[in-house]
């Protein structure tokens, strides 16, 4: 079935998750089907066929971020390997110190486990940003401290698709001999990443927001100088080298690997044609009176705009829309709620205007038309509701 049938709303919600990329799909079905072996098996060939299948992805996963095959830990998710990465260190790292740094506008599954760890005693720092929601690599050199163990810091946000600077802050933490961990889940697939070049010592990596399939990931260990010690958080059959027990799901780490074979491929063409496309959704809103971008106008993921629009609510932007375009407000996660979106507010957005905003993340199944429409659609609701 094609993902977007015409009877249903536009799917404008990269940042959320995306569709499966049929290609992905058919590279999956036989690993659910006839080779259904255990990876783990190593006495009969419906084990060896898992295992090849499980090497070759680890390969292609490692190649897109310039890593070797054994720094590549499958989890079940980025939320996992945050997880694992940050407490992980927080728990090996304690004779070293107890200081973590962060940023106010990561994702939830960067600050909540941060939080968890603050219960236990550890002190984070949460860095606040610029306006355009970049680092500030100078407030960042001011918070590293002889006992801080992790900068915890996304390659690019999921709300407003801001990049930040990798390789500025990877070798700002080498000098001061913290460990980097980058959460790379709307990164993958997308924008070159490079753990070498950018000095990352801990990356977290998601199949669903490219194309794979929900429920698989991965976290990037660094093997040498340094060679991260890391507490597993998950106990049991040692798989993954101890670091993540757990029977291994072949089906999704061959569809991860097939979703990373198939951005890469298209890069950088993509990235210039979604580009486009949301430069033109983008003129065509500010015809609106009233409309501010969030985030950076350029170092910004290519499919991504945010835009916060005067004198208008969130809930009833999102009510008008919701029959013709599935977007969001604010953090999808955050949006059963009432709050403001915790990223929008520490842009320096006063709460009306972070409540009044509308997230567009564009993908690969979109087309021209589909924006245009978008575009009318938007201008059509507003003006409704002004
Ligand atoms: C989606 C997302 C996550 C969570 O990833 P899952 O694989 O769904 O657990 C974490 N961080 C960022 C930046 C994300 O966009």
């Amino acid at each position: 079935m094609d993902p977007q049938t015409s009877q249903r709303p536009i799917y404008l919600d990269g940042h959320a998750t995306t569709p499966i990329d049929p290609q992905v799909l058919d590279a999956m079905l036989p690993y659910l089907r006839e080779q259904f072996g255990n990876p783990s098996s190593q006495s009969h060939c419906y084990g060896w066929e898992a295992a090849a299948a499980v090497k070759h992805a680890r390969q292609v996963l490692a190649d897109a971020i310039h890593a070797d095959p054994e720094e590549i830990i499958f989890t079940s998710g980025a939320t996992e390997a945050n997880n694992l990465a940050i407490k992980g260190v927080a728990e090996a790292y304690l004779q070293r110190g107890r200081h973590i740094v962060t940023v106010k506008t990561e994702h939830r599954a960067v600050l909540e486990p941060c939080r968890y760890l603050e219960r236990l005693g550890f002190e984070v720092t949460y860095l606040a940003v610029r306006p355009d929601g970049l680092v500030d690599l100078q407030d960042l050199a001011q918070t590293l401290r002889s006992d801080t163990v992790l900068v915890s810091i996304m390659a690019a946000n999921s709300e407003i698709g801001v990049l930040q600077p990798l390789a500025e802050i990877g070798a700002l933490c080498r000098s001061h001999n913290v460990l980097f961990h980058t959460d790379a889940a709307q990164g993958i697939g997308k924008i070159p990443l490079d753990v070498r070049a950018m000095s990352v010592d801990l990356m977290s990596l998601t199949a669903h927001k490219f194309y794979g399939p929900k429920g698989v990931g991965a976290l990037y260990i660094r093997r040498r100088s340094p060679r991260v010690q890391l507490a597993p958080q998950m106990h049991g059959g040692e798989q993954e080298r101890g670091f993540r027990s757990g029977t291994l799901p072949t089906h999704q780490i061959v569809g991860f690997a097939k979703a990373v074979e198939l951005g890469l491929a298209e890069q950088p063409q993509e990235g210039d044609r979604l580009r486009q496309l949301r430069d033109r959704l983008y003129v065509r809103l500010q015809t609106l009176d009233g409309i501010h971008l969030n985030g950076h106008p350029t170092q910004r993921l290519p499919g991504s705009l945010n835009v916060s629009i005067e004198g208008v609510d969130g809930a009833a932007l999102l009510l008008g829309l919701r029959s013709q375009i599935a977007v969001s407000s604010g953090s999808a996660c955050a949006s059963g709620d009432a709050k403001p979106s915790h990223v929008l507010v520490a842009l320096g957005r006063d709460r009306k205007l972070a409540s009044a905003s509308l997230r567009f993340g564009i993908g690969r199944f979109n087309t021209l038309e589909e924006i245009e429409i978008a575009a009318s659609e938007t201008i059509a609701v507003v003006r409704s509701l002004t």
